[in-house]
């Protein structure tokens, strides 16, 4: 075992679960043991809720310029750490050293967005009748959790920790129980920032703590990133315990190619997107609708993929069984006469034969009804379906569940806003692939991918972390008397 078995981070400090029940921490590279962590019970939720509670009290007076310093700080210890963190995702999650690199650079954007804050949230203060003033303020909400998806170890877990904490909120979080070091190493970090002891804490485990979570009376919100699956369970039972709660959840994201669109540039962004980390973002192209005439645009998707290598620019799926998964999905098409044109099946890096690859995946004549069609595959694959119209384009983008992201690749401005005003998702692309907003614009995706109001990252997460406090004050007697003394 690479790494010592884990342990809660809780007040500070790491300390053993109460619990002897484990699980191993695999790496995706190479199958090697990195540790095992903890699955730990109600008993450890409490003593973090406690510790929460408890550091909730100072932490939350403390102004939030003050409190944002700490953010500067920790933003300088990513960016000095930067490699290190970087090999760790790399290790746990599997993707490449590149993609991790990334996945740094943008925790230290979403905490550079934390640091802003106090510009943000100046409240309102408006004299309403004569003497008479309305105020607003954001109140921080208490001790809030955030629950974690494997594919991103870093920068999930920084879309909410600088916003909520810089806000005045404690936190509890759950790593995802297959990614579970990069938590360890942002709590560190967060100590060595100047974070006082309490404000974060890490409770390792799986469905009983995250049951736990949306159960304890002393959370006050709950936000939740992974599948549409499990983003359901948590949204119903957190609302149902009368909590806030936002939950975002799974994707399949369509591409929609004209046939105007640039070709090299479209079949770049076309692999790129549905490969780039191993195809496990919610973000990924999943789907592309061809309209017309488009072979010359396929032929060069088909070189871009072909120029992807496991396990040099192509990173690893997370496990056995998300290969297994994916490569059935690709068999499935290929039994309901899809054509596949670049296979990733069977993929084995020399040296790594343990570790869990898929190569890229490009399959044609995939239709509408299609399990490659409908599902969210999470993996290096496009499911490439034929229509003859934008609304056709349209007609299959909106009828999936889903509602993350959409592309339209075209060099027509009239195309392109119609699919802008039609395409049924959250976040819309036009001649790029991941159309992810940077801060300071927030992040978020409709219908199945998202449950709750308002969206996680930016601006919007002031709503989210905060409550409003409306105070109207009168001091002088002038202000005299009218309906609302
Ligand atoms: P997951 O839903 O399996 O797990 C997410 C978290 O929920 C983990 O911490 C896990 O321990 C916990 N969990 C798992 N099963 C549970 C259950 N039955 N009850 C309660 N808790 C449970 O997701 P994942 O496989 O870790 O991540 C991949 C998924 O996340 C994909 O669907 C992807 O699209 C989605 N995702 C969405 C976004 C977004 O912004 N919408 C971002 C990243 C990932």
């Amino acid at each position: 075992m690479k790494y010592a078995a884990l342990q809660n981070f809780i007040n500070g400090s790491f300390q053993p679960a109460a619990t002897n029940r484990t699980l191993q921490v695999i790496s995706p590279i190479d199958g090697a043991l990195l540790t095992e962590v903890p699955m730990s019970t109600n008993e450890d939720l409490q003593k973090a809720v406690e510790a929460a509670r408890t550091a909730f009290h100072k932490w939350s007076k403390t102004p939030i310029k003050e409190r944002v310093q700490v953010f500067f700080r920790y933003k300088t210890l990513l960016e000095r750490n930067m490699k290190e963190l970087a090999e760790l995702v790399q290790e746990e999650n599997g993707k490449t050293y590149g993609e991790a690199i990334a996945e740094i650079e943008k925790s230290i954007e979403l905490t550079e967005f934390a640091t802003s804050l106090p510009q943000l949230i100046t409240g309102e203060l408006l004299e309403v009748s004569k003497g008479v003033e309305c105020r607003t303020e954001h109140v921080p909400l208490g001790v809030v959790a955030s629950i974690v998806p494997f594919n991103f170890p870093s920068m999930v877990p920084n879309w909410t920790i600088p916003n909520a904490l810089a806000l005045g909120n404690c936190m509890i979080i759950k790593p995802s129980e297959k990614v579970p070091l990069s938590c360890g190493r942002i709590a560190e970090l967060l100590k060595e920032a100047g974070l006082p002891d309490g404000v974060f804490n890490i409770v390792h485990g799986d469905v009983e703590i995250v049951e736990a979570i949306c159960d304890h009376p002393g959370i006050e919100a709950v936000s939740f990133v992974g599948s549409t699956k499990v983003a359901k369970i948590v949204y119903q039972r957190a609302t149902g315990n009368y909590k806030r709660c936002l939950a975002l959840g799974g994707a399949k994201n369509h591409l929609m190619v004209m046939p105007d669109a640039i070709p090299a540039m479209t079949a770049q962004n076309v692999a790129a997107s549905m490969s780039g980390c191993a195809g496990q973002r919610c973000m990924a192209a999943s789907a592309m609708v061809g309209v017309g005439s488009i072979d010359h645009i396929i032929t060069k998707i088909c070189e871009e993929a072909k120029k992807i290598v496991p396990g040099e620019n192509l990173g690893a799926v997370i496990n056995q069984e998300s290969k297994d998964r994916i490569e059935k999905y690709i068999t499935e098409a290929e039994e309901q006469s899809a054509k596949i044109l670049v296979d990733g099946r069977n993929a084995v890096v020399e040296g790594k034969e343990k570790g869990t690859y898929v190569g890229p995946t490009v399959i044609d004549y995939v239709k509408p009804a299609m399990s490659v069609a409908t599902e969210e595959i999470f993996g290096p694959v496009i499911s490439i379906m034929r229509v003859n119209t934008v609304d056709e384009a349209l007609a299959i983008e909106n009828a999936n569940p889903y509602g993350n992201a959409a592309s339209v690749f075209t060099q027509n401005g009239g195309v392109a806003r119609y699919v802008i005003d039609r395409a049924s998702a959250g976040m819309i692309g036009v001649n790029v692939g991941v159309p992810v907003p940077r801060e300071p614009f927030s992040f978020g995706g409709w219908n199945d991918s998202k449950f709750g109001v308002g969206d996680i990252t930016g601006k919007s997460s002031i709503e989210f972390w905060t409550k409003l406090k409306k105070s109207t004050v009168k001091w002088n007697a002038e202000a005299g008397v009218n309906w609302m003394s």
